[in-house]
């Protein structure tokens, strides 16, 4: 779709505005088709609400979002549809109408995915429905009625802090999906004739090298020469069954000023936040900042499509702005990116330790992860 930004005139942006209004009031300008400022405070506002970036600009993902957010449960039939998947608020709230009662459709992402479908048969077969994975009339007068049995939150989310607490702290046997952004024909930020692909792909691979040397078991979620849509890349983690993923980029920004390391987990802006996701971010970014002394630009929730579409704790790293020639000038030199990929493995280390380790952030050394690992080995034979 065409990109709608302020000063933009047409049919297309009076549909924006209606869509707009059913969140709260839009002005009207003088000709509701005129993309003006008060419609992109609008829209900025309702990016800011749903975890999108609030770049007042209407693109692929805020007008997919203003979409789904117009759907009520009960407003059509919900289905599984393997090539167009249904995605909307109503699939948002099936997901967690059946978390509450017990079932595990997934993370309430507001896909109606197959596991989904699967929790939702669960559900109609234990109550006497025909078990047919629709979401018709009928399931949705005893999703209503039933009492919760699940209470205390987003249990799908819970459950992902339950199972980190039964993984254990050893790094041996953990399976981590290491997506390098972008890819073959799609070099993404390309500055001063460096590509963030190939800087992604080499960083890629000194992380899976150390997390390999520990045990895990670390796979890429592309080749050298191949760019997978995120998608793909999601589905790719779902079919490996990974317990994390680690997605890692680099920004851009008009500003040659802008700079810093931030890191991102899934979270829609209303509360349903990936604890686990949320908690590795936060280490990552905190490893990451003593190590480089890079500019803290936070950790944030959002929807994009790999946080949104994987099932396990996922986190996207944006290592620096490659449009800042001091971000660049690091990037470029191969012990800072030794540098980060320690700090990231370290931070992954810490989630599973579950906060029970005593050295300061900064300070655990990869030889201090294996010997960790060795130690536990030792500790395990006597
Ligand atoms: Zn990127």
């Amino acid at each position: 779709m065409q990109l709608l930004r302020r000063g933009d005139h047409g049919n297309a942006v009076a549909e924006i505005r209606a869509m707009l209004r059913r969140f709260g009031p839009v002005a009207d300008g003088t000709d509701p088709e005129d993309f003006d400022s008060d419609l992109e405070d609008a829209v900025r506002a309702f990016q800011q609400q749903r975890g999108l970036i609030s770049d007042g600009i209407v693109g692929p993902s805020t007008y997919r979002a203003l979409r789904d957010a117009g759907w009520t449960l009960g407003d059509r039939m919900l289905a599984l549809m393997i090539s167009a998947p249904m995605t909307g608020d109503d699939v948002v709230a099936l997901q967690e109408r059946l978390s509450e009662l017990g079932y595990d459709p997934g993370r309430p992402a507001g896909v109606f995915d197959e596991q989904t479908e699967h929790a939702l048969r669960r559900f109609q077969r234990e109550y006497g429905l025909v078990p047919d994975g629709l979401c018709g009339p009928a399931t949705l007068r005893s999703l209503r009625q039933l009492g919760r049995k699940v209470t205390g939150g987003r249990p799908h989310l819970m459950r992902e802090q339950e199972l980190l607490r039964q993984a254990g702290p050893r790094l041996r046997g953990k399976r981590i999906v290491v997506d390098p952004g972008h890819g073959g024909p799609d070099r993404g930020v390309v500055s001063a004739g460096i590509a963030e692909a190939d800087l992604m792909w080499d960083l890629a691979r000194r992380l899976v090298g150390r997390m390999s040397a520990t045990g895990m078991d670390a796979m890429l979620s592309r080749r050298e020469d191949t760019c997978p849509s995120e998608p793909d890349r999601a589905e790719f983690a779902n079919r490996a069954g990974a317990d994390l993923v680690l997605s890692l980029h680099t920004d851009a920004d008009r500003s040659m000023y802008a700079h810093g390391l931030a890191t991102f987990h899934f979270g829609n802006g209303t509360g349903a936040t990936s604890t686990v996701g949320e908690a590795l971010a936060g280490l990552i970014q905190r490893e990451l900042l003593i190590r480089t002394a890079m500019q803290d630009c936070r950790t944030q929730g959002r929807t994009w499509e790999l946080l949104r579409l994987t099932r396990m704790p996922a986190v996207r790293v944006e290592v620096g702005y490659l449009s800042n020639m001091g971000d660049l000038r690091r990037l470029m030199d191969s012990a800072f990116r030794d540098v980060v990929a320690e700090g990231i493995l370290v931070a992954v280390k810490r989630l599973y330790l579950l906060g029970q380790d005593d050295q300061p952030t900064g300070t655990f050394t990869f030889g201090d992860v294996l010997a960790r690992e060795l130690e536990r080995d030792e500790a395990k034979v006597v």
